[in-house]
């Protein structure tokens, strides 16, 4: 049987031993975690700085949303969508009256939430602007990232997330992200939606734009084509509003939310649109056997609770402007850019000098563990909770690694 590793590195050879290796994680081996802390086997604390991508929001093991899931057990797990439960509607209103939608389909990660917006999309393509079932297409933004499943992958424009996996799913048209223009030039009759992100998180903290929902709004509405936002990753507070799309619009046609909304202890996900659009999705026409189950959907309920209680998009706003100044002031040749909105933070460092990569193992040491993305840039999402006190530590920790990497 197993025995348990004496050392780090025991740990993560045997990972890599068993495990398939997609990913290429920092050196350390987590077992315990609260708020914004983590600690590893060898008792070291590090604060997260990374939240999960965003899906630890809340803090982990975050109080309210562990007792929310504990009582839930108390009473009925998972019966499946065969039968109706009483905390389904619950969450579905809930999560329809605050992001203003009109209905909601629960998911469990946030790639099956996209690939529910796809179909729907196509669906409605199909059903209701009367394109001929095939021929429907769907505009997205050149360095997006919606996930791994084998359509998803299909319209990244990375191709190391391609290589090997064809044949691909054909009917995506990419575009420049944020350019209006080229989202005018690339409909046609028979595009039924454009699917972006309001801000590139996997792809290097990117921005659009001024005003790009704005436009992409109007021109998708003159043209009876979908507007439909991926907020997985900037949904629920994260960019100092509940959702990123209302710095710009009242809302979009549909919408893909996930990661925080599973509080940090559960997958849960969900694609949300207006009613005609979800009223292409008849019985028979989709599924999924968690999705919406009685501990995702109470663990939904408590995440939204504790987002709209504690006021966290007004926090993340506040203490992102206050962390953007922070970083903003430091002097190093070392850093090219620093951008992004709320506690959504990237750190684009000049190659010439290192790897994001290199600057998060540096970091890690000091005990702040963030992580790169696309080769430069560091990017930054800790949980909603932190404390202003707590970012002041990392802003100074960043300035010391970076300080001390240009005069090694
Ligand atoms: C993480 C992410 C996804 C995919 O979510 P999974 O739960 O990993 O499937 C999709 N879209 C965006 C914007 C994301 O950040």
């Amino acid at each position: 049987m197993t025995e348990t590793p004496k050392s780090t590195s025991e740990y993560i050879d045997r990972e890599r031993k068993y495990l398939a290796q997609i990913y290429k994680p920092l050196s350390i081996v987590l077992n315990r975690g609260e708020g914004v802390w983590l600690w590893d086997t060898e008792g070291k604390k590090y604060l997260d700085f990374l939240s999960a991508y965003s899906a630890v929001s809340f803090g982990h093991l975050n109080q309210r949303i562990k007792k929310a899931l504990m009582d839930q057990m108390e009473l009925l797990d998972i019966p499946a969508r065969a039968f109706h439960t009483d905390r389904l509607g619950e969450f579905g209103q809930l999560l329809c009256e605050f992001t203003g939608m009109d209905r909601m389909q629960p998911m469990n990660s946030g790639a099956e939430a996209v690939e529910t917006g796809v179909k729907a999309a196509r669906r409605w393509g199909h059903d209701v602007k009367k394109i001929a079932d095939g021929n429907q297409r769907i505009i997205v933004s050149a360095g997006n990232f919606h996930g791994r499943t084998t359509t998803i992958i299909s319209f990244s424009s990375d191709k190391d997330y391609q290589r090997g996996f064809g044949p691909l799913t054909p009917g995506f048209d990419i575009i420049p992200f944020g350019d209006l223009n080229a989202l005018e030039a690339a409909i046609t009759p028979d595009t039924c939606a454009f699917i972006t992100e309001p801000i590139q998180g996997e792809g290097g903290i990117l921005m659009p734009p001024l005003n790009f929902l704005k436009g992409a709004q109007e021109i998708c509405k003159r043209n009876n084509v979908l507007f439909i936002l991926d907020e997985i990753q900037t949904g629920m507070g994260r960019t100092g509003k509940n959702f990123c799309y209302q710095y710009e619009i009242d809302k979009p046609d549909g919408l893909m939310l996930g990661k925080a909304l599973g509080g940090g202890i559960y997958p849960v996900s969900a694609f949300l649109a207006r009613e005609d659009v979800m009223a292409v999705l008849d019985p028979g026409s989709h599924g999924s056997t968690f999705g919406g189950n009685p501990l995702a959907a109470a663990i939904g309920i408590e995440a939204l609770k504790i987002l709209i209680e504690d006021n966290l998009a007004d926090r993340s706003a506040e203490l992102g402007d206050h962390m953007m100044r922070r970083l903003s002031a430091i002097q190093s040749p070392m850093v090219k850019d620093v951008r992004g909105k709320g506690l959504l933070i990237g750190l684009e460092i000049d190659p010439a000098y290192a790897s994001a990569r290199q600057v998060c193992d540096r970091l890690l040491e000091k005990g702040l563990l963030s992580k790169d993305t696309h080769g430069t840039v560091v990017r930054f999402a800790p949980p909603l909770i932190i404390e202003k006190g707590e970012l002041d530590w990392a802003a100074d920790t960043v300035a010391q690694v970076l300080s001390e990497m240009i005069n090694k």
